[in-house]
């Protein structure tokens, strides 16, 4: 239903890299679609489908201003045909940021609302107040993260499988992504996950999701293999992103041709860089750092590459 390019793997060298003895490859899942990047795609994919087979006209979804998920979603309903609404939290700020800018110009109506009932937004009551006001729609939550997203990431990850590597990294915001590729695997690789934000409850939240997944694909006993989530590299929180991590992401562009976006997988590379100094990974073997998209978000900093 959705465009889709197939992505390259991108060989990144480092002086880290050799005295450690491990390859990194980055696969460039961010050039999959020119608007609806990286594993937004995935999460959406069978949303859209579903969205589809129940015969919704519209999408409605929640994030904050600066959304990845929101961005993707006008794009991907323009794409399908369906009207978006987006629910956004907090007051609107004129003129809208190119992330809501992109997203009105592609047909979604925003709507903004206090914090305090943004909070309530997986409640059932407040659905229903927003049926009420808004009609039919397909409902897709903050982030993108259910079931059907976890089996486009699922998908995802057994197209991986075919490369040659022995540890995949990438960057954790709600976990979905990373519970669905860890489905994908069913242990065939080791899974490293990097919180964006602070704080330490993604292995728990992961846990649920694979918990909750497993139970509605009714698997008694699922294989994950190893995995873990490491918690320091947050930079100071959610959408924090100090100097020295745009000096990093300058850096990264500059020097080895990798634009990165400040939220997430910026982060990341700093992360697995980090790592492989500290000997996390075994001498002799592959990296697969995850490139999750988001270079949207980028638009919103000034000169970060340059
Ligand atoms: C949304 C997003 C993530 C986080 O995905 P989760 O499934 O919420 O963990 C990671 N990277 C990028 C670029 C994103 O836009």
């Amino acid at each position: 239903m959705l465009h889709y390019e197939s992505t390259p793997v991108q060989e990144f060298h480092h002086a880290v890299l050799e005295k450690a003895g491990v390859r990194l490859l980055v696969k460039r899942e961010d050039l999959n679609h020119p608007f609806i990047s990286g594993n937004k795609w995935w999460k959406l994919k069978y949303n859209l489908e579903e969205a589809r087979r129940l015969n919704k006209k519209t999408l409605l979804t929640f994030g904050g201003a600066y959304s990845n998920h929101i961005y993707a979603v006008a794009a991907a309903a323009e794409e399908c045909n369906f009207k978006s609404i987006g629910i956004i939290r907090g007051e609107e700020v004129l003129p809208l940021n190119p992330t809501l800018r992109f997203a009105t110009e592609h047909g979604m109506e925003l709507h903004y609302v206090s914090r305090e009932d943004y909070r309530k937004k997986n409640e059932a009551d407040y659905i229903r107040h927003l049926h009420s006001a808004f009609g039919d729609f397909y409902s897709i939550p903050e982030g993108g993260t259910n079931s059907l997203a976890l089996k486009g990431c699922s998908e995802f990850a057994e197209t991986l499988l075919n490369l040659d590597f022995d540890y995949l990294c990438l960057a954790s915001g709600t976990g979905g992504t990373m519970a669905g590729i860890l489905e994908g695997f069913a242990g065939k690789r080791e899974v490293v996950g990097i919180s964006v934000l602070k704080g330490d409850f993604l292995t728990q939240e992961i846990t649920n999701l694979l918990k909750t997944s497993a139970a509605e694909k009714k698997i008694s006993s699922p294989v994950y293999g190893k995995w873990q989530v490491l918690t320091s590299y947050h930079h100071g929180g959610y959408a924090k992103v100090p100097d020295v991590l745009k000096n990093f992401i300058r850096e990264m562009y500059q020097q080895h041709n990798l634009p990165l976006d400040p939220v997430y997988t910026g982060k990341l590379m700093w992360a697995v860089l980090e790592e492989v100094k500290k000997g996390f990974f075994k001498r002799g073997s592959t990296i697969l750092a995850l490139h999750t998209g988001g270079l949207q978000g980028a638009a919103s900093y000034q000169n970060l590459y340059e």
